[in-house]
C-alpha cells in the first residue's frame, strides 16, 4: 500500500550528547526550511534546539528515559517521515538497545534516517524533501 508524504514533513531530530551542538548548528543552517514541518524529538535535544534556534520542537521523553522508544513507536504508528538521528559512533550509550530497536524499526517501515550530517545534507537536498508525493514504502514483511 502506498504511503502518502505530505509537503510538510513529520521530523524527529535526536543526538547523542557530543552530537547535540553539531545538530544544533545543521537546524540554524536550514531553520527557515525547518520552521515549515512538523519537528519533535528526544527530550533534551528537542530543549536545546528551541532555546537556541527558537523552532518549534515537541518534546518526547529524554532518550536514556524511554524518548528513543516513544519516537520509534510514532515511526511504527505512521505518524512520522524522516527521522534525523545525530548518534555518536565513538562512546557507549546507557540506553544502546532503545537506540538500535528504534534503527531497527525506521528499517522495517522504511523510513529515512540520517546518522550524520551529511546524510541530513542530502535529506534537506532532495526533491522529495520538498514536495507532496505518493511512495510505495518496502515495508519487510508486508503482506503484498
Ligand atoms: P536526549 O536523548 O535528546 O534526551 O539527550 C537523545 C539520546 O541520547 O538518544
Amino acid at each position: 500500500m502506498s504511503r502518502h508524504v505530505g509537503a510538510v514533513k513529520r521530523i524527529a531530530l535526536i543526538a547523542h550528547d557530543n552530537m547535540k551542538q553539531g545538530l544544533i548548528e545543521w537546524c540554524e543552517i536550514h531553520k527557515d526550511i525547518l520552521a515549515g514541518h512538523s519537528l519533535c524529538g528526544t527530550g533534551t535535544t528537542a530543549r536545546l534546539i528551541r532555546e537556541k534556534t527558537g523552532l518549534q520542537v515537541k518534546a518526547y521523553l529524554s532518550g536514556p528515559l524511554g524518548g528513543d522508544q516513544e519516537i520509534g513507536a510514532r515511526v511504527a504508528e505512521g505518524h512520522l517521515d524522516i527521522v534525523i538521528f545525530f548518534s555518536d559512533p565513538l562512546t557507549a550509550q546507557p540506553h544502546d538497545p532503545d537506540v538500535r530497536a528504534l534503527l531497527r524499526i525506521a528499517q522495517v517501515y522504511d523510513i529515512p534516517i540520517a546518522l550524520n550530517r551529511i546524510s541530513a545534507d542530502y535529506f534537506i537536498s532532495s526533491k522529495l524533501f520538498y514536495s507532496d508525493h505518493d511512495y510505495e514504502p518496502h515495508i519487510m514483511g508486508a503482506k503484498k
